[in-house]
Protein backbone atom coordinates (compact mmCIF):
# COMPACT_ATOMS: atom_id res chain seq x y z
CA UNK A 1 0.00 0.00 0.00
CA UNK A 2 1.06 3.57 -0.80
CA UNK A 3 1.45 6.03 1.31
CA UNK A 4 2.88 8.19 -1.13
CA UNK A 5 1.98 12.08 -2.21
CA UNK A 6 1.70 13.07 -5.44
CA UNK A 7 3.16 16.05 -6.63
CA UNK A 8 0.32 17.83 -8.05
CA UNK A 9 -2.27 18.59 -10.18
CA UNK A 10 -2.65 21.65 -13.32
CA UNK A 11 -5.66 23.04 -14.71
CA UNK A 12 -5.59 25.48 -17.35
CA UNK A 13 -9.28 26.96 -18.74
CA UNK A 14 -10.10 29.74 -21.24
CA UNK A 15 -13.42 30.64 -22.75
CA UNK A 16 -14.06 33.08 -26.24
CA UNK A 17 -17.61 33.26 -25.01
CA UNK A 18 -16.39 35.83 -21.80
CA UNK A 19 -17.96 32.62 -19.34
CA UNK A 20 -16.63 33.48 -16.11
CA UNK A 21 -14.20 30.30 -15.33
CA UNK A 22 -13.69 30.67 -11.82
CA UNK A 23 -16.64 27.98 -10.54
CA UNK A 24 -14.80 25.67 -13.11
CA UNK A 25 -11.57 25.84 -11.87
CA UNK A 26 -12.38 25.09 -8.75
CA UNK A 27 -14.72 22.08 -9.77
CA UNK A 28 -11.94 20.76 -12.03
CA UNK A 29 -9.74 21.09 -9.37
CA UNK A 30 -12.02 19.05 -7.21
CA UNK A 31 -11.52 16.14 -9.72
CA UNK A 32 -7.94 15.90 -9.27
CA UNK A 33 -7.98 16.27 -5.35
CA UNK A 34 -6.00 13.20 -5.47
CA UNK A 35 -3.33 14.89 -7.07
CA UNK A 36 -2.72 17.01 -3.93
CA UNK A 37 -4.30 17.49 -0.36
CA UNK A 38 -1.94 19.62 1.14
CA UNK A 39 -3.05 23.43 -0.50
CA UNK A 40 -4.70 24.74 -3.51
CA UNK A 41 -5.28 28.04 -5.44
CA UNK A 42 -6.34 29.26 -8.55
CA UNK A 43 -4.85 31.99 -10.90
CA UNK A 44 -6.90 34.81 -13.39
CA UNK A 45 -4.88 37.52 -15.41
CA UNK A 46 -3.07 39.81 -12.43
CA UNK A 47 -4.73 38.06 -9.48
CA UNK A 48 -4.01 34.77 -7.24
CA UNK A 49 -6.21 32.87 -4.78
CA UNK A 50 -4.15 30.33 -2.43
CA UNK A 51 -5.98 28.08 0.44
CA UNK A 52 -4.06 25.32 2.32
CA UNK A 53 -6.34 22.26 2.63
CA UNK A 54 -8.69 20.57 0.31
CA UNK A 55 -10.27 22.40 -2.30
CA UNK A 56 -13.59 24.09 -1.81
CA UNK A 57 -16.79 22.52 -3.59
CA UNK A 58 -17.16 24.58 -6.73
CA UNK A 59 -20.99 24.49 -6.34
CA UNK A 60 -20.88 25.79 -3.17
CA UNK A 61 -22.06 29.88 -1.15
CA UNK A 62 -18.29 29.43 0.06
CA UNK A 63 -16.93 29.60 -3.39
CA UNK A 64 -19.36 32.41 -4.13
CA UNK A 65 -17.97 34.50 -1.13
CA UNK A 66 -14.30 33.75 -1.27
CA UNK A 67 -13.71 33.95 -4.49
CA UNK A 68 -16.63 36.91 -5.45
CA UNK A 69 -13.88 39.57 -6.38
CA UNK A 70 -12.17 37.11 -9.02
CA UNK A 71 -13.36 37.29 -12.21
CA UNK A 72 -11.78 35.84 -15.35
CA UNK A 73 -12.31 34.17 -18.67
CA UNK A 74 -8.87 32.35 -18.68
CA UNK A 75 -7.33 31.40 -15.18
CA UNK A 76 -5.30 28.58 -13.97
CA UNK A 77 -5.64 26.25 -10.90
CA UNK A 78 -3.33 23.65 -9.00
CA UNK A 79 -3.65 20.99 -6.27
CA UNK A 80 -0.36 20.77 -4.25
CA UNK A 81 1.42 18.07 -2.56
CA UNK A 82 5.22 19.60 -2.05
CA UNK A 83 8.31 17.98 -3.24
CA UNK A 84 10.45 20.57 -3.43
CA UNK A 85 10.23 23.55 -0.38
CA UNK A 86 8.13 23.42 2.67
CA UNK A 87 3.95 23.23 3.18
CA UNK A 88 3.32 26.86 3.35
CA UNK A 89 0.78 29.21 1.69
CA UNK A 90 3.59 30.94 0.13
CA UNK A 91 4.79 28.27 -1.37
CA UNK A 92 1.45 26.68 -2.74
CA UNK A 93 0.46 27.61 -6.33
CA UNK A 94 -0.41 29.39 -8.58
CA UNK A 95 3.06 31.54 -7.67
CA UNK A 96 2.70 34.95 -9.33
CA UNK A 97 5.83 36.74 -11.15
CA UNK A 98 6.35 40.03 -13.14
CA UNK A 99 3.59 39.49 -15.86
CA UNK A 100 2.30 35.96 -15.36
CA UNK A 101 1.39 33.44 -12.65
CA UNK A 102 2.26 29.88 -13.01
CA UNK A 103 1.50 26.33 -11.54
CA UNK A 104 3.89 23.04 -11.80
CA UNK A 105 3.25 19.75 -11.94
CA UNK A 106 6.80 17.95 -11.75
CA UNK A 107 10.07 18.69 -10.04
CA UNK A 108 12.95 20.39 -11.62
CA UNK A 109 15.86 18.47 -10.78
CA UNK A 110 18.46 21.13 -11.63
CA UNK A 111 16.90 23.51 -9.13
CA UNK A 112 20.20 24.99 -7.71
CA UNK A 113 21.98 25.02 -11.30
CA UNK A 114 19.12 27.69 -12.18
CA UNK A 115 19.29 29.58 -9.00
CA UNK A 116 22.84 29.58 -10.12
CA UNK A 117 21.92 31.33 -13.44
CA UNK A 118 19.51 33.63 -12.02
CA UNK A 119 21.89 34.83 -9.45
CA UNK A 120 24.70 35.25 -12.51
CA UNK A 121 22.47 37.52 -14.27
CA UNK A 122 21.46 39.68 -11.25
CA UNK A 123 18.29 38.67 -9.80
CA UNK A 124 18.22 37.52 -6.70
CA UNK A 125 15.83 35.62 -5.11
CA UNK A 126 15.25 34.41 -1.41
CA UNK A 127 16.82 31.39 -0.15
CA UNK A 128 13.71 29.31 0.04
CA UNK A 129 11.72 29.57 -3.33
CA UNK A 130 11.00 26.70 -4.89
CA UNK A 131 11.75 24.77 -7.76
CA UNK A 132 8.77 26.02 -9.65
CA UNK A 133 9.33 29.88 -8.62
CA UNK A 134 13.49 29.43 -9.75
CA UNK A 135 11.94 28.43 -12.86
CA UNK A 136 9.53 30.99 -13.38
CA UNK A 137 11.56 33.90 -12.65
CA UNK A 138 13.89 32.12 -15.17
CA UNK A 139 11.16 32.34 -17.55
CA UNK A 140 10.32 35.42 -17.24
CA UNK A 141 13.88 36.39 -18.13
CA UNK A 142 13.83 34.72 -21.01
CA UNK A 143 10.81 35.74 -22.25
CA UNK A 144 11.95 39.11 -21.52
CA UNK A 145 14.81 38.86 -24.27
CA UNK A 146 12.92 36.91 -26.47
CA UNK A 147 9.63 38.44 -26.73
CA UNK A 148 7.96 34.98 -27.60
CA UNK A 149 6.48 32.45 -25.27
CA UNK A 150 7.41 29.29 -27.74
CA UNK A 151 10.85 30.52 -28.39
CA UNK A 152 11.21 31.06 -24.48
CA UNK A 153 10.14 27.81 -23.93
CA UNK A 154 12.54 26.52 -26.57
CA UNK A 155 15.34 28.18 -24.67
CA UNK A 156 14.32 27.26 -21.33
CA UNK A 157 13.88 23.85 -21.44
CA UNK A 158 17.34 23.39 -23.14
CA UNK A 159 18.49 24.67 -19.07
CA UNK A 160 16.03 22.48 -17.06
CA UNK A 161 16.11 18.83 -16.20
CA UNK A 162 13.41 16.97 -14.43
CA UNK A 163 9.40 16.93 -14.75
CA UNK A 164 7.69 19.96 -15.59
CA UNK A 165 4.03 20.46 -16.39
CA UNK A 166 3.11 24.27 -16.63
CA UNK A 167 0.13 26.58 -16.94
CA UNK A 168 0.33 30.07 -16.79
CA UNK A 169 -2.11 32.79 -17.21
CA UNK A 170 -0.35 36.27 -18.37
CA UNK A 171 -1.58 39.46 -16.59
CA UNK A 172 -2.67 40.41 -20.63
CA UNK A 173 -5.32 36.98 -20.42
CA UNK A 174 -3.05 34.13 -22.56
CA UNK A 175 -3.17 30.94 -21.12
CA UNK A 176 -0.10 28.82 -22.17
CA UNK A 177 0.60 25.40 -21.02
CA UNK A 178 4.13 22.76 -21.31
CA UNK A 179 4.47 19.50 -21.50
CA UNK A 180 8.43 18.24 -21.03
CA UNK A 181 9.96 16.86 -23.58
CA UNK A 182 10.05 13.02 -21.87
CA UNK A 183 6.48 13.47 -21.02
CA UNK A 184 7.06 12.17 -17.39
CA UNK A 185 4.01 13.57 -15.85
CA UNK A 186 0.40 12.92 -17.85
CA UNK A 187 -1.20 16.56 -19.58
CA UNK A 188 -4.11 16.79 -21.79
CA UNK A 189 -6.43 19.46 -23.38
CA UNK A 190 -9.85 19.42 -23.99
CA UNK A 191 -12.38 21.75 -26.40
CA UNK A 192 -15.42 21.99 -27.61
CA UNK A 193 -16.67 20.86 -30.72
CA UNK A 194 -13.55 21.77 -33.62
CA UNK A 195 -10.27 21.63 -32.31
CA UNK A 196 -8.66 24.89 -33.82
CA UNK A 197 -12.15 27.00 -33.63
CA UNK A 198 -13.43 25.88 -29.91
CA UNK A 199 -15.21 28.58 -27.96
CA UNK A 200 -13.67 26.83 -24.55
CA UNK A 201 -10.30 25.21 -23.96
CA UNK A 202 -9.14 22.96 -21.09
CA UNK A 203 -5.94 21.74 -20.19
CA UNK A 204 -5.50 19.76 -17.03
CA UNK A 205 -2.93 17.38 -15.78
CA UNK A 206 -6.21 13.77 -16.14
CA UNK A 207 -9.18 13.19 -18.56
CA UNK A 208 -11.28 12.95 -15.32
CA UNK A 209 -10.88 16.59 -14.97
CA UNK A 210 -12.97 16.94 -18.77
CA UNK A 211 -15.40 14.36 -18.22
CA UNK A 212 -16.18 16.25 -14.54
CA UNK A 213 -16.58 19.54 -16.46
CA UNK A 214 -19.05 17.54 -18.95
CA UNK A 215 -21.00 16.08 -16.25
CA UNK A 216 -21.27 19.21 -14.13
CA UNK A 217 -21.42 22.12 -16.47
CA UNK A 218 -23.89 20.34 -19.37
CA UNK A 219 -20.49 20.49 -21.92
CA UNK A 220 -19.80 18.39 -24.32
CA UNK A 221 -15.39 18.86 -24.68
CA UNK A 222 -13.44 16.03 -26.68
CA UNK A 223 -9.70 15.58 -25.41
CA UNK A 224 -6.40 14.30 -26.50
CA UNK A 225 -2.86 13.74 -24.55
CA UNK A 226 -0.34 17.17 -25.38
CA UNK A 227 2.44 15.43 -26.93
CA UNK A 228 5.56 15.50 -25.44
CA UNK A 229 7.67 18.32 -25.71
CA UNK A 230 4.96 20.94 -26.47
CA UNK A 231 3.65 24.27 -26.03
CA UNK A 232 0.15 25.68 -25.91
CA UNK A 233 -0.62 29.37 -26.12
CA UNK A 234 -4.34 30.23 -26.05
CA UNK A 235 -5.16 34.33 -27.28
CA UNK A 236 -7.30 36.43 -28.36
CA UNK A 237 -5.58 35.31 -31.52
CA UNK A 238 -7.21 31.65 -31.32
CA UNK A 239 -5.05 28.52 -30.08
CA UNK A 240 -2.21 26.90 -30.99
CA UNK A 241 0.08 24.23 -30.22
CA UNK A 242 3.66 23.41 -31.19
CA UNK A 243 6.03 20.92 -30.60
CA UNK A 244 9.20 22.46 -30.04
CA UNK A 245 11.50 20.47 -28.75
CA UNK A 246 11.75 16.44 -29.26
CA UNK A 247 13.33 13.34 -26.75
CA UNK A 248 14.61 10.11 -28.81
CA UNK A 249 12.45 8.38 -26.11
CA UNK A 250 9.70 9.07 -23.67
CA UNK A 251 9.75 8.05 -19.93
CA UNK A 252 5.95 8.34 -18.91
CA UNK A 253 5.86 7.47 -15.34
CA UNK A 254 4.21 3.73 -14.84
CA UNK A 255 2.69 4.52 -11.11
CA UNK A 256 0.58 7.13 -12.80
CA UNK A 257 -1.26 3.86 -14.00
CA UNK A 258 -1.33 1.84 -11.19
CA UNK A 259 -1.77 4.09 -8.19
CA UNK A 260 -1.64 8.38 -8.85
CA UNK A 261 -4.03 8.67 -11.67
CA UNK A 262 -7.88 8.34 -11.55
CA UNK A 263 -8.99 5.43 -12.73
CA UNK A 264 -11.51 6.99 -15.29
CA UNK A 265 -8.52 9.03 -16.84
CA UNK A 266 -7.12 8.07 -20.23
CA UNK A 267 -3.05 8.60 -20.42
CA UNK A 268 -1.06 8.40 -23.34
CA UNK A 269 -4.80 6.89 -25.02
CA UNK A 270 -4.83 4.60 -21.91
CA UNK A 271 -7.67 4.08 -19.85
CA UNK A 272 -6.07 4.01 -16.43
CA UNK A 273 -8.88 1.04 -14.67
CA UNK A 274 -7.60 -1.11 -17.59
CA UNK A 275 -3.93 -0.79 -16.99
CA UNK A 276 -4.75 -1.68 -13.40
CA UNK A 277 -7.06 -4.78 -14.45
CA UNK A 278 -4.20 -5.75 -16.73
CA UNK A 279 -1.43 -5.26 -14.54
CA UNK A 280 -3.32 -7.79 -11.95
CA UNK A 281 -3.56 -10.32 -15.09
CA UNK A 282 0.08 -9.95 -16.16
CA UNK A 283 1.13 -10.71 -12.03
CA UNK A 284 -0.95 -13.92 -11.96
CA UNK A 285 0.43 -15.52 -15.31
CA UNK A 286 3.77 -14.36 -14.11
CA UNK A 287 3.57 -16.59 -10.94
CA UNK A 288 0.79 -19.04 -12.76
CA UNK A 289 3.23 -22.37 -11.15
CA UNK A 290 2.52 -20.92 -7.78
CA UNK A 291 -0.32 -19.17 -7.48
CA UNK A 292 -2.99 -21.02 -5.18
CA UNK A 293 -5.39 -19.93 -2.42
CA UNK A 294 -9.00 -19.16 -1.15
CA UNK A 295 -9.64 -15.16 -2.48
CA UNK A 296 -8.15 -12.56 -3.65
CA UNK A 297 -8.54 -9.75 -1.95
CA UNK A 298 -7.71 -5.84 -2.89
CA UNK A 299 -6.12 -3.18 -0.52
CA UNK A 300 -8.79 -0.89 -1.38
CA UNK A 301 -9.16 1.47 -3.18
CA UNK A 302 -6.00 1.79 -5.46
CA UNK A 303 -5.54 -2.35 -5.79
CA UNK A 304 -9.50 -3.07 -6.67
CA UNK A 305 -9.13 -3.60 -10.78
CA UNK A 306 -5.60 -5.18 -10.19
CA UNK A 307 -7.75 -8.06 -8.38
CA UNK A 308 -10.62 -8.07 -10.28
CA UNK A 309 -7.73 -9.22 -13.27
CA UNK A 310 -5.68 -11.27 -10.86
CA UNK A 311 -8.39 -13.06 -9.71
CA UNK A 312 -9.78 -13.71 -13.31
CA UNK A 313 -6.60 -14.64 -14.69
CA UNK A 314 -5.96 -17.19 -11.45
CA UNK A 315 -9.42 -18.32 -11.74
CA UNK A 316 -9.77 -18.12 -7.34
CA UNK A 317 -12.87 -15.56 -6.46
CA UNK A 318 -12.31 -11.70 -5.59
CA UNK A 319 -13.65 -10.42 -2.75
CA UNK A 320 -13.81 -7.24 -0.47
CA UNK A 321 -11.22 -8.58 2.40
CA UNK A 322 -10.79 -5.05 3.88
CA UNK A 323 -13.09 -2.28 4.40
CA UNK A 324 -12.09 1.51 4.09
CA UNK A 325 -14.49 3.57 6.71
CA UNK A 326 -16.17 5.59 3.69
CA UNK A 327 -17.78 8.00 6.56
CA UNK A 328 -15.33 9.55 7.89
CA UNK A 329 -12.73 12.00 6.15
CA UNK A 330 -9.47 10.04 6.26
CA UNK A 331 -11.35 7.17 5.31
CA UNK A 332 -12.67 7.93 2.19
CA UNK A 333 -9.39 10.25 1.05
CA UNK A 334 -6.37 8.47 -0.07
CA UNK A 335 -3.16 7.63 2.29
CA UNK A 336 -1.56 11.14 1.38
CA UNK A 337 -0.97 12.07 5.08
CA UNK A 338 2.51 12.47 7.55
CA UNK A 339 4.52 9.42 8.16
CA UNK A 340 3.23 9.85 11.58
CA UNK A 341 -0.28 8.80 10.81
CA UNK A 342 -0.59 6.85 8.54
CA UNK A 343 -0.72 3.43 10.90
CA UNK A 344 -3.82 5.23 12.45
CA UNK A 345 -5.17 5.11 8.66
CA UNK A 346 -4.63 1.92 8.65
CA UNK A 347 -6.32 1.16 11.62
CA UNK A 348 -9.54 2.39 9.79
CA UNK A 349 -9.33 -0.30 7.36
CA UNK A 350 -11.33 -2.85 9.15
CA UNK A 351 -10.87 -6.64 7.85
CA UNK A 352 -14.31 -8.45 7.50
CA UNK A 353 -13.69 -11.68 9.21
CA UNK A 354 -15.71 -14.32 7.26
CA UNK A 355 -13.77 -13.58 4.43
CA UNK A 356 -10.44 -13.70 6.05
CA UNK A 357 -11.00 -16.51 8.90
CA UNK A 358 -9.51 -19.62 7.80
CA UNK A 359 -8.08 -18.66 4.26
CA UNK A 360 -5.36 -19.24 2.48
CA UNK A 361 -5.85 -15.48 1.43
CA UNK A 362 -4.05 -13.23 -1.93
CA UNK A 363 -3.34 -9.81 -1.01
CA UNK A 364 -3.34 -7.12 -4.14
CA UNK A 365 -1.01 -4.28 -3.43
CA UNK A 366 0.02 -1.78 -5.64
CA UNK A 367 3.11 -1.34 -3.80
CA UNK A 368 5.23 -0.98 -0.81
CA UNK A 369 7.53 1.76 -0.49
CA UNK A 370 8.41 1.82 3.74
CA UNK A 371 7.17 -1.00 4.12
CA UNK A 372 5.53 -0.04 7.63
CA UNK A 373 1.63 0.22 6.50
CA UNK A 374 1.81 -3.00 4.80
CA UNK A 375 2.93 -4.81 8.35
CA UNK A 376 -0.03 -3.25 10.03
CA UNK A 377 -2.03 -4.91 7.38
CA UNK A 378 -0.50 -7.94 7.78
CA UNK A 379 -1.02 -7.98 11.32
CA UNK A 380 -4.77 -7.18 11.35
CA UNK A 381 -5.14 -10.05 8.89
CA UNK A 382 -3.57 -12.26 11.32
CA UNK A 383 -5.80 -11.28 13.98
CA UNK A 384 -9.01 -11.73 11.72
CA UNK A 385 -7.84 -15.42 11.34
CA UNK A 386 -6.17 -15.36 7.82
CA UNK A 387 -4.87 -18.88 7.61
CA UNK A 388 -2.14 -18.15 5.11
CA UNK A 389 -1.11 -14.57 3.06
CA UNK A 390 0.29 -14.03 0.07
CA UNK A 391 1.03 -10.59 -0.86
CA UNK A 392 1.32 -9.64 -4.52
CA UNK A 393 2.50 -6.29 -6.18
CA UNK A 394 1.75 -4.12 -9.40
CA UNK A 395 4.63 -2.36 -9.41
CA UNK A 396 8.68 -3.82 -9.05
CA UNK A 397 10.44 -2.86 -5.72
CA UNK A 398 11.13 0.28 -5.01
CA UNK A 399 14.64 1.07 -4.91
CA UNK A 400 15.76 4.80 -5.81
CA UNK A 401 13.78 8.07 -4.93
CA UNK A 402 11.92 10.23 -7.66
CA UNK A 403 13.55 13.77 -9.13
CA UNK A 404 10.18 13.83 -11.70
CA UNK A 405 8.25 14.68 -9.63
CA UNK A 406 6.84 11.74 -6.77
CA UNK A 407 7.66 12.58 -3.30
CA UNK A 408 9.59 9.10 -2.87
CA UNK A 409 11.13 9.05 0.33
CA UNK A 410 15.05 8.92 0.62
CA UNK A 411 17.04 5.69 -0.03
CA UNK A 412 17.16 5.03 3.41
CA UNK A 413 13.59 5.27 4.30
CA UNK A 414 12.84 2.36 1.31
CA UNK A 415 11.87 -0.96 2.95
CA UNK A 416 13.32 -2.83 -0.47
CA UNK A 417 16.94 -1.69 -0.22
CA UNK A 418 17.10 -1.54 3.47
CA UNK A 419 15.88 -5.48 3.56
CA UNK A 420 18.05 -6.64 0.68
CA UNK A 421 20.88 -4.13 1.95
CA UNK A 422 21.41 -2.69 -1.39
CA UNK A 423 19.96 -3.40 -4.88
CA UNK A 424 18.18 -6.66 -5.25
CA UNK A 425 16.73 -8.40 -8.42
CA UNK A 426 12.15 -9.03 -8.15
CA UNK A 427 13.63 -12.68 -6.84
CA UNK A 428 15.74 -11.26 -4.23
CA UNK A 429 12.74 -8.95 -2.81
CA UNK A 430 10.31 -11.40 -2.95
CA UNK A 431 11.98 -13.45 -0.07
CA UNK A 432 13.26 -10.57 1.87
CA UNK A 433 10.49 -8.50 2.18
CA UNK A 434 8.33 -11.83 2.66
CA UNK A 435 10.38 -12.11 5.70
CA UNK A 436 9.81 -8.67 6.70
CA UNK A 437 5.98 -8.80 6.67
CA UNK A 438 5.55 -12.44 7.79
CA UNK A 439 3.76 -13.72 4.92
CA UNK A 440 3.82 -16.74 3.11
CA UNK A 441 4.52 -15.83 -0.37
CA UNK A 442 5.30 -12.02 -2.02
CA UNK A 443 5.57 -11.87 -5.59
CA UNK A 444 6.39 -8.41 -7.21
CA UNK A 445 5.45 -7.88 -10.94
CA UNK A 446 8.61 -7.28 -13.15
CA UNK A 447 9.41 -4.21 -15.55
CA UNK A 448 8.67 -6.29 -18.40
CA UNK A 449 4.97 -7.52 -17.41
CA UNK A 450 4.29 -4.22 -16.25
CA UNK A 451 5.17 -2.84 -19.61
CA UNK A 452 2.80 -5.54 -21.18
CA UNK A 453 0.60 -4.31 -18.65
CA UNK A 454 -0.02 -0.65 -19.16
CA UNK A 455 0.42 -1.30 -22.80
CA UNK A 456 3.66 0.99 -23.59
CA UNK A 457 7.06 -0.49 -24.25
CA UNK A 458 9.47 -0.33 -21.35
CA UNK A 459 11.76 2.14 -22.69
CA UNK A 460 8.61 4.47 -22.68
CA UNK A 461 8.42 4.17 -19.45
CA UNK A 462 10.47 6.15 -16.24
CA UNK A 463 12.08 3.51 -14.29
CA UNK A 464 14.53 5.29 -12.02
CA UNK A 465 12.98 4.27 -8.69
CA UNK A 466 12.92 0.72 -9.87
CA UNK A 467 15.88 0.75 -11.17
CA UNK A 468 18.69 3.47 -10.49
CA UNK A 469 18.76 4.39 -13.86
CA UNK A 470 18.42 7.96 -14.09
CA UNK A 471 18.95 8.45 -18.04
CA UNK A 472 16.06 9.93 -18.38
CA UNK A 473 17.00 12.92 -16.86
CA UNK A 474 19.74 14.89 -18.48
CA UNK A 475 22.54 14.21 -15.53
CA UNK A 476 21.96 11.82 -12.29
CA UNK A 477 20.33 13.83 -9.29
CA UNK A 478 22.21 14.55 -6.21
CA UNK A 479 20.30 12.21 -3.85
CA UNK A 480 19.21 15.00 -0.90
CA UNK A 481 17.94 13.86 2.90
CA UNK A 482 14.03 14.84 2.93
CA UNK A 483 15.52 17.62 4.95
CA UNK A 484 16.92 19.21 1.90
CA UNK A 485 14.29 18.58 -0.13
CA UNK A 486 11.87 20.54 1.84
CA UNK A 487 14.36 23.73 2.56
S1 LIG B 1 11.16 7.56 -10.65
FE1 LIG B 1 9.40 6.14 -10.34
S2 LIG B 1 7.76 7.42 -9.52
FE2 LIG B 1 9.30 8.81 -10.38
S3 LIG B 1 8.62 9.22 -12.47
FE3 LIG B 1 10.02 7.49 -12.58
S4 LIG B 1 8.73 5.66 -12.39
FE4 LIG B 1 7.50 7.43 -11.74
Amino acid sequence: MSTIRESCGVLGVYSFEDLQVVRMLVSGLQSQQHRGQEAWGIGVPGKVYKMMGLVLDGYSEDVERVLSGFKGSCGIGHVRYSTKGISSLSNAHPIQVEGFSIAHNGTISNYHEIALKIKSLGQTSSSHVTDTELAAIRLRQIQGEVGDWFEAFERLSSELDGAYNFTIVTDEGELIAVRDGRGFRPLCVGWEGDQSGSNLYVIASESCVIEYINARFDRRLCFRDVEPGSVIKVSGEGYECRKIFEESQHAHCPFEYTYFANPSSYIEGINVYEARENCGRMLAKMYEEEVKGDVVIPIPDTARPAAIGFSEEAGIPHKEGLMKDRYRRKGSLRSFIEPSKRISIVREMIPIKPIIEGKDVIVIDDSIVRGTTSKEIVRRLKTAGAKRIQWYLTFPPIQYPCYQGIDFPTREELIAPRVCKGDCTVEEANESIKKYLGVNRVGYIDLENLSKGIGLPVNNLCNSCATGDYSCLKSKPIFKSRREMKN
